[in-house]
């Protein structure tokens, strides 16, 4: 039977498992959403690790957690716990202990590749909708709004579907309660327009994102005009557990860059009015790690303070 829309749906929906403990795993995600972009183009579901590994690098690089290494190899293989993937090979691949992923030369091999189970493929290639929904869906799971049309742009997606995805329900108080704390003023650089009383151009923004589980509560929330809110997201930009502003060294621009950011670096953000509760250094935490392309630049009086984390995290 041809699964409905919805079946597609909560199918795609549980890969929120791929995600543990807060770490950022976004390797399937990505390679899922590279496959969904060939189906447009491509006749055939199968796929040679060469021709997706370089551009899933690339990826990994500039939307999951900084790390010392990226490894598309380990997605090409792990995807096939998902039920639509298959990686086929004409020999038994070497492995370093059992039941670890071949190596990305092992992969390179001649006849080795990937395939999306004719079921989907099909329903891809009958159903184009199909598609911006599925990317929909994963793009909700694993980063915020203010990321998604970078990411749909540098994969070639079609744009945002309807609202039929499945979503983390917001709790809409959050938005209120941060607004009032803050004043509706960006933390950061003070803006606070209103266009007949109505806040404009700032947001409550998440410091741990929702899509990774990131509570709808004050103490993880932050009044952000909408360029501090992208930078935050997208990790040019972080918090120490002084609540002071780093800066990653990635960033770069010119005077206007040194306007809107380099200006605030090392300043302490503001803080809430009384009565409302300060950031928790448990999410500022979280961002420094999983978010913030570190490292960031050297302050003056504490030292180079973040590092890139030690090594890809395993449990995917
Ligand atoms: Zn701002």
């Amino acid at each position: 039977m041809k699964k409905s829309h919805a079946e597609w749906i909560a199918k795609f929906s549980s890969f929120k498992t791929w995600q543990k403990k807060g770490v950022r795993a976004p390797h399937k995600p990505l390679l899922t959403l590279l496959l969904l972009r060939r189906s447009m183009d491509e006749i055939n579901p199968e796929v040679r690790f060469g021709e997706v590994s370089e551009q899933l690098g690339r990826l990994l690089k500039e939307f999951g957690p900084r790390r010392r290494s990226y490894h598309p190899e380990f997605p090409f293989w792990h995807l096939q716990n998902e039920g639509f993937w298959t990686v086929l090979s004409p020999f038994e691949f070497e492995r370093k202990k059992p039941g670890s992923s071949p190596t990305s030369a092992a992969l390179q091999k001649d006849g080795v590749y990937g395939e999306v189970s004719s079921e989907l493929w099909q329903a891809l290639k009958s159903d184009p909708y199909l598609i911006s929904l599925l990317a929909d869906t994963i793009l909700h799971q694993f980063w915020p709004g203010t990321l998604h049309e970078s990411i749909r742009n540098a994969i070639g997606l079609p744009g945002m579907a309807t609202s039929q995805t499945v979503k983390r329900k917001r709790d809409p108080e959050f938005r209120v309660n941060v607004l009032r704390a803050y004043r509706s003023t960006c933390v950061i650089c003070g803006l606070d327009g209103r266009l007949g009383g109505i806040p404009l151009g700032i947001d409550a923004g998440h410091i741990k994102w929702h899509s990774c589980n990131g509570p709808d509560s004050t103490k993880n929330g932050l009044a952000l005009c909408s360029f501090h809110h992208v930078a935050l997201d997208a990790g040019a930009i972080t918090l120490n557990d002084k609540m002071r502003i780093i800066v990653s060294v990635d960033l770069t621009g010119g005077r206007r860059i040194e306007d809107v950011i380099y200006k605030y670096e090392g300043r302490e953000i503001m803080l809430p009015q009384p009565g409302f509760d300060q950031p928790e250094l448990e999410y500022l935490q979280w961002h420094r790690k999983e978010v913030f392309r570190s490292p960031g630049r050297l302050l003056p009086h504490e030292g180079n303070i973040m590092k890139a984390a030690e090594s890809e995290p395993t449990g995917y």
